[in-house]
């Protein structure tokens, strides 16, 4: 039987796939039809991600481990999955993003470049090597979706790095987008707000409700509702929609 859905026939490539966000984001698209190459800096969170995933006999799904902030492994992990799928993928989810949260005045060098590299220059190796092979490729429909985050826009206190980081994903997104635009592919960032994820489980209660007080929705997003504004995006659903910034945050500084 082949595959139903809005991504049916499409494969997708997804960063940070052993967690949180880009876990959420696999289960969303594998549901809609697509097949999943997982990615994550650790082979058995991703493969953990795929063992979860929706079967259908038609579709099968990788997990690949990569490190996004090295070039010589993005550029490998592109040439893999292109051989295990015999076909390069026309989606891409940049979620993985890591945080070294302290107040500027403390932050270490190390900790700014650490999260520089993971968020802004991983976000931005990943778009080049995949927007070249599918170029190369000769496919005109593809669309890359960025994560980038509301403390991009409005910064956040104890986030000098993270901020910076995010704020250069929504930059850098605007810039390939208008480059890419008449190669047929597509690139859009997504601005989460406050997520539950393993990434903000580490955040003390108080803050929590800090945060959760000044949300207009009163709580804080859920995985999956970051995920289908990422599926809208991906998918032909937005097919006028380029360098647009989506936040995706129950209200927050709207
Ligand atoms: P998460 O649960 O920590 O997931 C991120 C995943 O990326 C983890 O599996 C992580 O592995 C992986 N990763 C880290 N460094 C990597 C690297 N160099 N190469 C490949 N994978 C790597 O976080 P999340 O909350 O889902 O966040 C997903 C994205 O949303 C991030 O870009 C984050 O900045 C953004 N975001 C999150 C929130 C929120 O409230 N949760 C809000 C705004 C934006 P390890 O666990 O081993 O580090």
């Amino acid at each position: 039987m082949a595959a139903t859905g809005i991504l049916a026939g499409r494969t997708a490539l997804i960063t940070g796939a052993g967690s949180g966000i880009g876990k959420a984001i696999c289960s969303v698209f594998a549901r809609e039809g697509a097949a999943i190459a997982a990615v994550d800096i650790s082979k058995d969170a991703a493969l953990q991600t795929i063992d979860n995933l929706p079967t259908r006999p038609s579709i099968s799904h990788h997990a690949y481990c990569a490190d996004v902030s090295v070039s010589g492994s993005v550029n490998d992990l592109i040439l893999n999955v292109q051989t295990s799928f015999n076909t390069i993928p026309t989606i891409a989810v940049n979620s993985a993003g890591i945080t070294r949260d302290t107040a500027m005045l403390k932050m270490s060098e190390e900790d700014f470049d650490k999260v520089m590299d993971v968020n802004l220059k991983g976000t931005f190796l990943v778009n080049q090597a995949l927007s070249r092979a599918i170029i190369s490729a000769g496919v005109t429909n593809a669309s890359i979706v960025n994560i980038s985050s509301i403390s991009g826009k409005t910064g956040n206190r104890g986030q000098a790095n993270y901020s910076a980081s995010k704020a250069g994903v929504i930059g850098l997104t605007k810039t390939a987008a208008m480059e890419l635009a008449r190669k047929g592919i597509r690139v859009n960032a997504v601005l989460p707000g406050f997520t539950e994820t393993p990434m903000t489980d580490v955040v003390p209660d108080k803050i929590k409700q800090m945060v959760t007080m000044l949300i207009p929705m009163g709580r804080m997003g859920k995985p999956e509702e970051i995920a289908e504004a990422c599926l809208f995006l991906a998918s032909d659903r937005s097919s006028y929609i380029t360098g647009c910034a989506l936040e995706v945050t129950g209200g927050l500084f709207a």
